[in-house]
């Protein structure tokens, strides 16, 4: 009986341990950096047993060259050692591969320096005299978390495949039978308008308003998502920013609501290139422009300023309009978010204009901001990076 039940315990022991055992080949290889042989030697024979391929070091530069071929999980490495230190290898490990869990080795009197370490990225910390026990553990549990990270950002990009083909296939599939209705509708009022009662006329204009609210934020979600995939922008380029000011304007002076508007472009003299592509310049300044035209107030006006300042330049979209409460401001830049005011009740829009805005900016690596007063103005101010700011700066210093 007894003889049964230790057979079995020995059984489960087994299973446990090929069930917690990890995988592949490189799930389970352990890079080991330490200068003392003994302790080379030790950890290799043990963490052989428990199934793992060991890899192991006498100085650091040996192992961080293997380590950029081979990835493994799982970095043990003493903290104290001559040339190059654990704190050292640590910094130039976890550039090479983020993910990589790192244990160091530390004696009894340096549990300081363990800590310092796991400040600077490392998961555990193992004292010295450790026993075989204490390595097997930390070292199963560093590549369990390995794993688990692994899963999660596996399941990460699996997720935001699955959004971006539902929003493509969604919004493609409504547009082209969205698009199809406007056109019949326009036609119908373009071909029996004389025939139309009063009543019939305004419900077909209205369906072809909502029609046309619904082809723009389809429009807007599709662009949105474009971004979001960082297939954007492009700051490897540089642009110019009044030409495209220039086109904008000369686009949206031309829609029925900017009809009483006046435009005002104060743009500084030579003003230099930034850094990004024309299409996401044109989008983040159409969509400034045409809020200033939509949330204006008749016989308003709309005034656009760019110049530079240090390594940046800075433009500035301002607008004699409706404005914004205080309040609301915070919100600006969230998916979806209109200000509902009496004012604005009337006007159409997605909420997704100064997304878009912002997140171009964030990739060009600039920054946006509002400022407002409640039934006066609105300005947004742009900063964009000069294209090769450190070039022109140097060219001017050296009077080139
Ligand atoms: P929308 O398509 O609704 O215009 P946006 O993301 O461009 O979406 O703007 C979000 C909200 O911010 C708008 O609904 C509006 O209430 C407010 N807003 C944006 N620009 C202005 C502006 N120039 N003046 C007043 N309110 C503005």
């Amino acid at each position: 009986m007894l003889a049964d039940c230790i057979f079995r315990y020995a059984i489960l022991r087994i299973v446990a341990r090929i069930i917690s055992m990890p995988t592949s080949t490189q799930e389970k290889t352990i890079f080991i950096i330490d200068d003392d042989e003994i302790i080379r030697l030790s950890c290799e024979q043990i963490l052989r047993k428990s199934g793992y391929t060991v890899k192991t070091f006498a100085n650091g530069y040996e192992g961080i060259e293997r380590l950029k071929e081979v990835r493994p999980p799982l970095l043990v490495v003493d903290i104290k050692m001559p040339e190059l230190d654990g704190f050292e290898i640590i910094k130039i490990v976890r550039k090479i591969d983020p993910d990589l869990v790192i244990v160091v080795i530390t004696g009894y009197a340096t549990i300081e320096t363990a800590v310092d370490a796991m400040k600077m990225g490392a998961y555990d910390f193992l004292p010295k005299p450790f026993t075989p026990g204490e390595l097997r553990m930390i070292i199963d549990r560093g590549i369990e978390r390995w794993r688990l990270a692994k899963e999660a950002q596996l399941l990460r990009k699996q997720k935001e495949e699955a959004e971006r083909k539902f929003v493509t296939l969604v919004s493609h599939q409504l547009k082209g039978p969205l698009s199809a209705v406007k056109q019949y509708l326009d036609v119908l009022l373009y071909t029996s308008k004389d025939q139309l009662q009063g009543e019939t006329l305004e419900w077909i204009s209205r369906s072809q308003a909502r029609i046309v609210e619904m082809i723009g934020l389809i429009h807007d979600w599709l662009m949105l998502a474009k971004v979001e995939r960082g297939a954007f922008s492009d700051r490897t380029v540089s642009s110019d920013l009044e030409k495209i000011i220039e086109s904008v304007v000369r686009e949206y002076r031309q829609l029925p609501a900017a009809a009483n508007l006046s435009f005002h472009a104060e743009l500084a003299p030579n003003l230099e290139k930034v850094q990004g592509d024309e299409s996401s310049l044109n989008m983040l300044v159409g969509n400034l422009v045409s809020n200033a035209v939509k949330y204006n107030k008749p016989g308003g006006s709309v005034n656009i300023r760019a110049g530079k300042s240090g390594t940046w330049i800075v433009l500035e979209v301002r607008d004699t309009g409706i404005g914004m409460p205080p309040s609301f401001r915070q919100r600006l830049f969230e998916e979806f978010y209109r200000i509902k005011t009496p004012e604005t009740q009337n006007i159409p829009g997605t909420g997704l204009g100064l997304v878009i805005c912002k997140r171009i900016v964030d990739e060009l690596g600039g920054s946006i901001e509002v400022d407002s007063k409640e039934g006066e103005y609105s300005a947004f101010t742009v900063r964009l990076p000069i294209a090769n700011a450190k070039e022109v700066e140097y060219t001017k210093a050296v009077g080139k």
